[in-house]
């Protein structure tokens, strides 16, 4: 390696001192309750595959039908090359699952971020943003070189007060920005609380439900039917690779937004769509859910059966509302110690330090999917005690 590049060594070096390298586990099977992991059956708590769709028999045959009318490609950016048939056909069928007007896809959640931020906000204009937001969020809002204050986390009246001494200082428009479900903790935000001061100081709202769609609301229509807050939320955005269990990402709101966004939405105008399989799978996987809520019934079962397990167990589980259970055990080492064993006991957990969490609360994050049996939970929990103890956690 040249000189120049050197430092990059050092870096990786100073990671794995502290515990903080990501090791990338290989898998040889698809996304499920139970994953093949070098030769061995391991039990997955990993993935955002809440509703165990990612190999669900209807997303995959849906994909392989649209492979053998639409191919595999969409061949350039939807501007240019025109727009398939099947992603018009998913943007209204998820603006009729949430309940607004009109939605427009990207091809990722984090996409839609980059895209929507940045064509509502401008260098004149100022951004109230919650100081736990996603990644994606935070270049968003970075990208549109907007003025960007953050509030405390889930607080209503710190919003309130930096809205005040904004106003003072004057702005031309203001957009107020939220996780609906905040990933590493599995809390939910004040949304309703959040409409008010919206509403009060004329701010532009909008909520990244990434992790709420699928899980909260009824039969999985997200935060804002969870909170009863239809037609107060300008702007949803919304992953297809979370609950659904494909790929891509989505604005959905008010007409005039998704036509904007048409217009001016970057990663619209400058990178292609998804291909016509992801899309299909995606339509199916709306289709399952406003078929039944079964799987949305049996998600939130599990999540609590395991909390409640964990509980007893004595771990501490945080502040979740959710299904999401992160077991908080305080240095990365520990977590990635942790981590290691539970892998050798045949459960995938992974351990997520800093910069993901703040120093000091890295944790084992716990995904819980409506794909795990109660004899899938019983077996995690007991190698969670075996480890915990081994590790003086409990
Ligand atoms: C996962 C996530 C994203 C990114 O979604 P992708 O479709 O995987 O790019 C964006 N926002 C939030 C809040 C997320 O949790």
């Amino acid at each position: 390696m040249s000189d120049r590049l050197s430092w990059i060594q050092d870096e990786l070096n100073t990671l794995k001192g502290q515990g903080l390298f990501t090791t990338i586990r290989t898998l040889a099977s698809p996304q499920g309750a139970w994953l093949e992991v070098d030769g061995r059956q391991v039990l997955n708590f990993c993935s955002n595959n809440y509703l165990g769709l990612a190999n669900h028999p209807r997303l995959k045959d849906a994909a392989q039908r649209a492979i053998q009318s639409h191919g595999v490609g969409p061949g350039a950016v939807r501007t240019i090359a025109g727009t398939m048939d099947l992603h018009l056909e998913l943007e209204s069928r998820l603006a009729a699952f949430k309940g607004v007007e009109a939605a427009i896809s990207f091809q990722s959640g984090f996409n839609a971020n980059l895209a929507v931020i940045p064509a509502l906000v401008d260098k004149e204009d100022v951004i109230f943003s919650d100081e736990l937001n996603h990644a994606s969020i935070i270049d968003g809002c970075r990208l549109s070189r907007a003025r960007i204050v953050r509030y405390r986390h889930n607080n209503p009246d710190d919003l309130r007060r930096v809205v005040q001494e904004t106003r003072a200082q004057g702005y031309r428009r203001a957009l107020l920005v939220t996780d609906g479900v905040f990933s590493m903790d599995g809390d939910i935000a004040p949304l309703g609380q959040l409409a008010l001061v919206a509403e009060e100081h004329n701010l532009m709202l909008m909520v990244d439900d990434a992790h709420g769609e699928g899980v909260l609301g009824r039969g999985g229509r997200g935060i804002v039917d969870h909170y009863g807050l239809h037609g107060r939320v300008d702007i949803e955005v919304g992953t297809m690779s979370k609950a659904f269990g494909v790929v891509g990402g989505y604005v959905a709101g008010r007409q005039p937004v998704a036509d904007w966004l048409r217009q001016r939405g970057r990663p619209f105008l400058f990178s292609s769509a998804v291909t016509p399989a992801d899309v299909a799978a995606c339509i199916a996987a709306v289709d399952l859910l406003e078929e039944s809520t079964a799987m949305v019934d049996r998600l939130w079962e599990n999540g609590r059966y395991f909390k409640a397990g964990m509980k007893r167990l004595g771990f501490d589980t945080g502040v979740s509302e959710t299904p999401i259970t992160p077991v908080i055990l305080g240095e990365a080492p520990l977590a990635q110690q942790f981590s290691k064993r539970l892998f050798q006991e045949g459960v995938f957990a992974t351990a997520i330090g800093f910069p993901t969490v703040p120093r000091g609360k890295a944790r084992i994050r716990v995904m819980i999917s409506a794909a795990h049996t109660n004899h899938d939970l019983d077996q995690a929990l007991g190698v969670f005690e075996k480890v915990g103890q081994e590790l003086a956690v409990i």
